[in-house]
């Protein structure tokens, strides 16, 4: 218990408590940054303009969910 998936990140060195994101920069086809980052360090990410997601542990996606769920019926 409280083991599951904590980490560190790899930017700013705390201890990530909740969500990970996982911090790629690409250019010209080679990947020459990929951390994973704490909350702050991904907003700050997102800020600088580098490519920042959320990274998805475990196999339950309540936001795919809601999105089907909450997608609308065309009418045609
Ligand atoms: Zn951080």
């Amino acid at each position: 218990m409280g083991k599951s998936m904590d980490g560190i990140c790899q930017h700013c060195y705390q201890l990530i408590v909740g969500n990970a994101y996982r911090v790629t920069s690409e250019e010209e086809g080679i990947t020459f940054l990929n951390m994973i980052v704490c909350y702050p360090c991904f907003m700050e990410a997102k800020r600088l303009g580098l490519h920042a997601q959320e990274i998805n542990v475990g196999n339950k996606q309540p936001s795919a969910q809601s999105q089907v769920s909450h997608r609308p019926r065309p009418h045609i």
